[in-house]
């Protein structure tokens, strides 16, 4: 299917353009036809996944693969439970297609309406002191590169390129399809609490090793932090899900509607935001359960943000936290969404955030109407001081040259690129802002 002309935008309604060409193949055959045909018209070329990159990663101003159709289990290997996905599966849909076989993915962001390509091409990743983002559990994958060709990479096969494919930025062709080592399906069980600002900072590192997957948001202009700690338990341990009226009170009346009208609030009138907050702060009611591992990694997300996250050695959050507190009294901005804290286990990927590094990671938003620059630009500042490195789907400012400062296979990862796609039929111009030219 070809469409011309339509206006695409992504979730957050930072990025929009109108692309040359929208093509929505329903085979590889058809993604290798695509590329060699935008090749020969000498236009850029670029998959979509579901548009959930705050930042310009995603923007097609050529022409925009759709990959909706390539969508499913490609393959699976029961024996070692490595699955194989298209391409444009959706994170949602995953759960369903694990359950018969008994497996499920290690681990999940917050969200799960991204594709498996996109959100891989970024670096997306939940929580977990021992557990990586979610291209950690990607085995194989298979690119068409920029010359039409089919290449597969995994630690076997291509391995040289396995590092730098497993995270590509979209930089380096179109995935086809993702294999994915899964585990045996898991129940978690979760504890949200308010707790004190300043103990929470202070046993941090302590609480994020100690529980499977440990994360806190602390809303600004108060003095709490809402925690959650998530075990991991064997599905004969037995379900004891929220009540559904409680679990809608809780998380879309208050986490959504509630919440998406005190933001339209605050944006009107920023001098209600603090006492707003502290309100939100007393509505964090503690709850324990037991549920589906996605039913509880995951939140349904209906306000629109603008976000940026940037990833630092695990010892430095507690002072980037602090900081940013400081920043925030000093400046009298009113942040009506909460700051988000996480944490994930060093991993080898080239351009993975958590490379070569027990890392922690500090996201701060804005509400989508208002704007998001002066605060972002003074955290990012924050965040550099601890050589922080920014998320790739989220916004930031940071350039080829910045970057590779903090990424020691950074030329290594252009190597790749150079070698893949030497006309640069995938780029676009946030990355030849990332990457170079
Ligand atoms: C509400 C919300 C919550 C979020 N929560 C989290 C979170 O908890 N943790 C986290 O880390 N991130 C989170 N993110 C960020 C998000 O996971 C990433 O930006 C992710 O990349 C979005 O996936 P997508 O399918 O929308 O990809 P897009 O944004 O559409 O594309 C991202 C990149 O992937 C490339 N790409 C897509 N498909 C292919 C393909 N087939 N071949 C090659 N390249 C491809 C695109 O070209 C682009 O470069 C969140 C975003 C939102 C909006």
């Amino acid at each position: 299917m070809t469409n011309t002309g339509a206006l695409w935008q992504n979730w957050a309604r930072s990025e929009s353009v109108r692309p040359a060409r929208v093509e929505r193949p329903t085979s590889v055959a058809a993604v290798q036809r695509a590329v060699i045909a935008a090749a020969k018209s000498g236009m850029p070329i670029k998959a979509v996944g579901s548009g959930h990159s705050f930042s310009g990663i995603a923007v097609a101003p050529g022409v925009l693969l759709d990959l909706a159709d390539l969508s499913g289990i490609v393959g699976v290997d029961t024996a070692t439970g490595r699955v194989t996905l298209a391409a444009g599966t959706r994170l949602h849909r995953i759960r369903g297609l694990l359950t018969p076989y008994g497996l499920a993915l290690a681990n999940m962001g917050d969200v799960d309406r991204q594709t498996i390509s996109g959100a891989t091409s970024t670096g997306t990743h939940g929580t977990g002191s021992a557990f990586g983002g979610l291209v950690t559990q990607i085995v194989g994958l298979t690119l068409v590169t920029g010359d039409g060709e089919l290449l597969h990479v995994s630690e076997t096969e291509n391995a040289e390129i396995f590092p730098a494919a497993r995270l590509g930025l979209g930089a380096l062709g179109i995935l086809v399809d993702v294999t994915i080592q899964c585990v045996p399906d898991f129940l978690l069980h979760a504890v949200e609490q308010a707790e004190p600002l300043g103990e929470v900072l202070d046993t941090f590192d302590e609480r994020s090793r100690a529980a499977d997957h440990f994360e806190f948001y602390w809303f600004p202009h108060t003095e709490k932090a809402l925690t959650k700690t998530n075990t991991r338990l064997d599905p004969a341990a037995g379900r004891a899900p929220l009540a559904p009226v409680s679990r809608w009170i809780d998380d879309e009346l208050l986490a959504n509607g509630v919440f998406g009208a005190l933001c339209t609030i605050g944006a009107v009138l920023p001098q209600s935001v603090p006492t707003i907050n502290r309100v939100a702060e007393r509505f964090m009611a503690r709850r324990e359960y037991t549920d589906a591992s996605t039913r509880i990694f995951v939140s349904r997300r209906a306000v629109r943000f603008h976000e940026m996250e940037y990833a630092l050695p695990i010892a430095a959050i507690p002072a980037a936290v602090r900081e940013v507190r400081e920043l925030i009294q000093r400046s009298g901005w009113r942040i009506s969404f909460p700051i988000e804290v996480r944490s994930a286990a060093a991993d080898d990927v080239w351009l993975s955030t958590a490379h070569g590094r027990e890392t922690g990671y500090i996201a701060v938003h804005r509400f989508y109407r208002e704007k998001p620059a002066e605060y972002f630009t003074a955290v990012e500042a924050i965040m550099r001081s601890h050589d922080g490195r920014p998320h790739w789907g989220k916004m930031h400012t940071r350039d080829a040259e910045s970057l590779r400062e903090t990424y020691p296979h950074f030329d290594d990862f252009v190597a790749v690129r150079d070698r893949l796609d030497p006309e640069r039929r995938f780029t676009n111009r946030y990355l030849e802002r990332v990457l170079g030219r």
